[in-house]
């Protein structure tokens, strides 16, 4: 296995002094209250091994988020586990439930870690893409991606490449399919604090008959600006947040002391923070958006995430790795391709050319990104 794609590019942006609008995280710190809860915690002596499952007021203080902003009970000893970061919420879910041979259904373009950790578990993958420019979820797809052998269902909303957020009828539509089927979903909602144009995130769990077979993964990283911190939780019926327990004491055993009691001090702290993210968010994702076009590129417009993506195709590139790799030099920016996050990105819709941007940086660096895209000649 090679670098990802995310640490690949972040690599050429240092090499190279260009803008990083690849890897996917913010240029401003998270907020005071989760900082200065970090700083006690640490002084105070939060220094050993935490519980695996997490520290007990973590897990209170999530369950006690799902209950607020969604109305989902949960028990905090046993529907809910810590994680470090949703990467490792992602890897137990799948190397917990996964046997070899079992079929995971997944939302492509996907996340880097979704297929190799179905790898990892011996799965094998059947993906559903979501194609531009709506990146709307097909319910006969998905159901036609479903087999005798088909384990679960692996969502994610709102999405990371594409920034669209399902909506309603596509939420139903997975209901329906996983019912039917008996299958479960592990849901990755680490953006759900962060969508645009008073678009509500809606988590499948709250669906009629799916708290009883959905694992809900989430993180604090994007909704408070930490994405270091890497703590994460996995929410859900007792026996599927067993799974990935068993399997997470194998991979990190616990996770960081200290972060727990400032990440539960930032839940209970209420959205404002989070809120008032996803409207600095809107605005730079506008600017960025408006930027990309006026430079001459396709441009996507996204309902939530860090992530715009656009089309280079009509420019004449090969792919959205060659214009990736040649831009750092043409214009001083970096981006990511997203042709990687596809089985195979030449099929019909696919994203041999779509390429992604993070708008998840302070106004200036996006403004400086945007003059020199506009200066540049972006054509093969
Ligand atoms: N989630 C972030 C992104 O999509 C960073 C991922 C990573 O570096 N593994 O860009």
């Amino acid at each position: 296995m090679g670098a990802t794609i995310f640490a690949e590019m972040s690599a050429l942006a240092a090499r190279t002094g260009a803008v990083n609008l690849g890897q996917g995280f913010p240029d401003t710190d998270g907020p005071p209250v989760i900082l200065d809860a970090a700083v006690a915690a640490l002084r105070g002596g939060a220094n050993q091994y935490a519980p695996g499952p997490g520290v007990p007021a973590l897990r209170q203080a999530i369950a006690r988020h799902q209950r607020r902003r969604y109305g989902i009970d949960l028990d905090p000893d046993r529907e809910v586990v810590v994680t470090t970061g949703c990467t490792e919420a992602i890897a137990g879910a799948l190397l917990g439930l996964v046997d070899p041979g079992d079929e995971v259904v997944v939302l492509e373009p996907y996340y880097d870690s979704y297929p190799a950790m179905i790898d990892f578990a011996g799965g094998v993958r059947r993906p559903v893409t979501l194609r531009a420019p709506d990146f709307r979820l097909d319910p006969t797809e998905l159901a036609a991606a479903v087999s005798d052998r088909t384990k679960l269902i692996l969502l994610n909303t709102p999405h990371n490449p594409t920034g669209r957020v399902l909506d309603a009828d596509e939420l139903v539509a997975v209901a329906r399919v996983a019912i039917e089927h008996d299958l479960l979903v592990v849901t990755d909602e680490v953006y759900e604090h962060l969508t645009f144009d008073a678009r509500a995130h809606v988590p499948l769990a709250t669906l009629p008959g799916m708290a009883e077979r959905t694992l809900t993964l989430s993180s604090a990283g994007k909704s408070w600006s930490v994405t270091g911190w890497k703590v994460g939780w996995a929410t859900g019926p007792a026996p599927l947040v067993a799974a990935v327990t068993a399997a997470k004491q194998w991979l990190t055993f616990t996770s960081g002391a200290p972060l727990q009691p400032a990440v539960a001090a930032a839940l209970d702290a209420g959205d404002a923070f989070p809120t008032a993210l996803a409207h600095d968010l809107q605005a730079q994702r506008d600017q960025l958006v408006t930027g990309l076009r006026a430079a001459g590129l396709t441009t996507y417009l996204p309902e939530g995430t860090y992530f715009a993506t656009t089309d280079v195709s009509d420019l004449s590139w090969a792919s959205g790795g060659d214009f990736c790799r040649a831009l750092p030099e043409r214009a001083g920016v970096v981006a990511v391709p997203s042709e990687v996050f596809y089985d195979d990105p030449d099929a019909p819709g696919c994203g041999r050319h779509l390429v992604r941007w993070a708008f998840c940086k302070r106004p200036e660096v996006i403004a400086e990104a945007v003059r020199r895209l506009g200066g540049a000649d972006l054509s093969a």
